[in-house]
């Protein structure tokens, strides 16, 4: 971090703040310019320690500003592990050269609609299928999901075709059995900064999908991930899936940026849910070939068997045909940006 001193802060302000420096276990650098003293503090560590010494420099005599250098993530930064993280699922791989495309119903509602989707989803190549089982409605009188009974309906059903799957869990007490059905656990979006619930996710050893908060920037995202790694689960999967704006045409709006930003920031994979960022499905191919293109490594997509009949997300949701035509639609721009699809 560097700390600003105010114009004309005396010398022995700026003497001060230089013992203070030291005291808190930094080296100083000290630049003198026509009107400002900047002093540089060198050896500065991420976490606890950092934090502390940037509020106390803060309030000294003479300090104008202290502006941070280093990203406050550590583990999901580029900087502490230059390349790419791929998480292995089955012979799926994110992060690595595949374009992993996990499709799937908003919400399981029978053996025969997540068969559906998910035999239509392995036939163009899907390795991972999403449904979920406990359902973050923004209504307490919408359909909540099927609950156990819909994580034993994807085990069946992943079994059966040889799919992995990715499930949400709501709380901390869903971990353990979404753990023990499915492949992948997501946090969604409202869920991304229950601190509590990403430290547990953190104690356990599957991968994690963990969706951006509406609301989040992406430096929080990041920090959302730290919680996970921090805690002991370094496999964590980043998805953006459109933020809260004042456009009103699409339920959220799609932060296609966030795609190259957090491929800079992090080495954590980075894959979009175009279906949660329009909401509207006939928007849905356009941004799956954005993702795509922006170097995203993957999609977490809703299909459904009968799009007019879904307990949840109906709207939003491609039939099987448009599913399937939207991957084939894919292939050349995923053959242009050298991914496999
Ligand atoms: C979902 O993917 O099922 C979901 C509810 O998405 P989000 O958390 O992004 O709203
Ligand atoms: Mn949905």
């Amino acid at each position: 971090m560097i700390v600003v001193m105010k114009i004309g802060a005396p010398d022995a302000e700026i003497e001060n703040v230089c013992d203070e420096i030291v005291k808190l276990g930094f080296k100083t650098h000290l630049s003198k310019g026509e009107e400002h003293t900047i002093i540089g503090v060198v050896g500065e560590k991420r976490g606890e320690a950092r934090t502390t010494a940037m509020s106390r420099l803060a309030f000294m005599p003479g300090v104008d500003k202290v502006v941070p250098i280093l990203d406050p993530f550590k583990l999901a930064s580029r900087s502490s592990h230059p390349p790419n993280t791929v998480i292995k699922v089955g012979d799926a791989e994110i992060g690595g050269d595949d374009f992993a495309v996990m499709a799937g119903p908003c919400a399981i509602e029978s053996h025969d609609q997540l068969y559906c989707a998910a035999e239509t989803a392995k036939k163009c190549g899907c390795k991972i299928i999403r449904g979920g089982a406990f359902k973050a409605r923004t209504s307490p009188y919408s359909f909540q999901g099927l609950g156990e009974e819909g994580l034993e309906i994807m085990k069946k059903v992943t079994d059966e075709l040889g799919l992995k799957s990715v499930v949400e869990a709501l709380s901390i007490q869903e971990i353990g059995i979404v753990a023990e059905y499915c492949d992948i656990i997501q946090i969604g979006a409202r869920n991304m900064q229950n601190f509590a619930l990403l430290k547990a996710a953190g104690k356990i050893t599957k991968p994690v999908l963990l969706k951006r908060g509406m609301m989040s920037t992406i430096e929080e995202l990041l920090l959302a991930a730290e919680y996970l790694i921090s805690s002991g689960n370094p496999n964590v999967i980043l998805c953006e899936r459109g933020i809260r704006t004042f456009e009103k045409y699409t339920r959220n709006t799609l932060d296609i940026s966030a795609v190259a930003v957090i491929k800079h920031l992090s080495h954590l994979p980075i894959i979009v849910d175009p279906t949660h960022a329009v909401g509207v499905w006939s928007y849905v191919a356009a941004t799956s070939k954005a993702a795509l293109a922006a170097g995203a490594d993957g999609l977490l997509i809703e299909i459904h068997p009968d799009p007019a009949s879904a307990l949840c997300d109906g709207g939003q949701s491609l039939t099987l045909p448009n599913f399937e035509k939207l991957m084939q639609e894919m292939k050349p721009i995923a053959e242009a940006v050298g991914r496999k699809l």
